[in-house]
């Protein structure tokens, strides 16, 4: 059985971009051929190869540490925040003219839909540039000092491509840093159109250092000597490693990783909205969002309903050509994703949950999983436990509110929850006993450059985003 709502196809033109057959590594702002190999980096929901790109080998990531080494002291640190500023603002500017081209650009890559990356991604980076640039100028009034740190080397997932670089990037260059950023192996291409954004902004060579490759290209960066600050987003396995290796070192660091967030619905919640709260949690991006609600928590009283209305809705999603206007759930990132995803679903079965996928025909090439909830899950399986990091939910029930923030809580994570209830009492009870570092009420996966974010526990440490997020670029205000 089809979607029960059939649409004519509305795909955006692919015409707007123009990816080159292979791609050299950003370093002094230049594109040069790197030392290392190369490897590829393919259309997720094709298989089709878009491109070849450098893998930067230790050489690479110390010619890059060098040129940021060099325009941080001679260049950057040197200009007043206002000048700064000026180049924040013209990036920003850039990317909102080139939104189209990077919206249908990462889509591409990564296999996002056209809807999202066009209404979500590209505006929220865009965004970010404007909000830092305006902080340039302002920095002694942020409480954290005024003085940079220096080289920032910044690893990066292939979740949020452009705007997990705008995460990373905006904050560094409006403290006055220089940066070294490895983009994730499966989608390097916006972030090499993003050192072609550079060049049109004429940003002094070495301010910004784009270096392809995969998790030696990372390892690199981060170990690199003449490296004074680490920003990592990604799992928290790759995280812990990080924070081994930099142990004992002077580097700063900070780390957003994994989340199991809770999404907990109350039996006085608006239903409807909840309902479109509980898809929006866990299908955007594929439920490849590490804030996905990706636990439902409901209220024993209103489970049954809950469930007949999100299956209902979870049938029309429609699922297919991320450049389709009307696609709702693109592809799967990578093959790697999908065998991980495909794997933790079938454990989620064996371990006794109710499997329950929309029915939904999916594309014969690519890599595709229908949106998928499991029903009858206990806080002990591993699909309760662990990120699925895919269209993937796990429904438990509660009766109490204790009930549900002990179930909440119950987790190694820390990033994100939701609350969905009629009481504004009620929210703020919960939002203070919730161990988590971003708690929604009644929306869910709403991002804002003024608004921090990070997480407790094992989600990592540190903020992004807001005035917070000025202090990972700092010195500190007694320096
Ligand atoms: P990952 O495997 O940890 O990779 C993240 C980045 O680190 C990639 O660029 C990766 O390279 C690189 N890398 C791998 N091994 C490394 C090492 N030993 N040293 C340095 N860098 C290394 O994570 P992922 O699977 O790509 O991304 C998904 C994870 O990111 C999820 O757990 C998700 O929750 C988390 N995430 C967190 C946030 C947040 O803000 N808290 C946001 C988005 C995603 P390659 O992959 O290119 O090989
Ligand atoms: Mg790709």
């Amino acid at each position: 059985m089809s979607n029960i709502f059939e649409y004519a196809p509305a795909p955006e033109s692919r015409a707007v971009v123009d990816i080159k057959p292979s791609y050299g590594l950003f370093i002094n702002g230049e594109f040069v051929d790197g030392h290392g190999t190369s490897f590829k980096t393919v259309n997720p929901a094709t298989e089709e190869v878009l491109a070849e790109v450098a893998e930067a080998n230790d050489a690479d990531v110390d010619e890059a540490v060098k040129a940021a080494r060099r325009a941080y002291t001679r260049v950057w640190s040197r200009m007043s925040g206002a000048e700064r500023a000026k180049y924040l603002y013209r990036i920003a500017r850039i990317i909102q003219e080139r939104g189209r081209e990077l919206a249908v650009l990462e889509s591409i890559d990564n296999g996002k839909p056209i809807k999202e990356s066009r209404d979500v991604d590209i505006p929220v980076v865009a965004a970010h540039f404007f909000y830092y640039a305006g902080w340039a100028d302002k920095l002694e009034h942020s409480g954290y000092g005024s003085t940079p740190l220096g080289v920032a080397g910044q690893v990066i997932p292939w979740n949020f491509p452009l705007l997990m670089l705008a995460w990373k990037i905006a904050p560094a260059l409006a403290c006055g840093n220089t940066v070294v950023l490895k983009p994730a192996e499966t989608t390097p291409l916006t972030a090499l159109l993003f050192a072609e954004i550079c060049q049109q902004a004429d940003l002094p060579p070495g301010v910004v250092n784009i270096v392809t490759g995969a998790g030696d290209t990372g390892r690199a960066i981060v170990s690199h000597p003449d490296v004074d600050k680490v920003a990592f987003t990604g799992s928290t396995e790759v995280g812990k490693a990080i924070a081994r290796a930099v142990a004992g070192t002077e580097k700063k660091v900070t780390l957003e990783l994994g989340g199991k967030a809770a999404n907990i619905v109350f039996d006085d919640a608006p239903l409807d909205q909840a309902i479109e709260g509980i898809v929006n949690g866990i299908f955007f991006n594929q439920g490849h969002v590490c804030c996905a609600g990706s636990r439902l928590l409901v209220q024993e009283s209103v489970a049954d309903e809950v469930m007949e209305r999100l299956k209902r809705r979870m049938a029309t999603l429609r699922v297919g050509d991320p450049l389709d206007k009307n696609t709702d759930v693109g592809a799967i990132n990578s093959a790697e994703q999908l065998a991980k995803i495909r794997e933790l679903s079938d454990i989620g079965e064996a371990e006794g949950a109710e499997r329950w996928s929309t029915p939904c025909e999916l594309p014969t090439n690519g890599y595709w999983f229908a949106p998928t909830v499991f029903t009858g899950v206990s806080q002990a399986h591993r699909i309760a436990r662990e990120e699925i990091f895919g269209p993937v939910l796990s429904v438990l029930t509660f009766r109490t509110p204790s009930e549900a923030v002990e179930k909440a809580n119950n987790t190694p994570f820390g990033l994100s929850a939701g609350v969905w209830t009629d009481k504004g009492s009620r929210i703020l009870s919960m939002a203070n006993r919730l161990r988590a570092g971003v708690v929604w009420a009644n929306t869910f996966n709403k991002f804002d450059p003024t608004s921090p974010f990070g997480g407790y526990k094992e989600s990592g440490y540190g903020r992004e985003g807001g005035r917070h997020g000025l202090e990972a670029y700092l010195k500190g205000a007694d320096s």
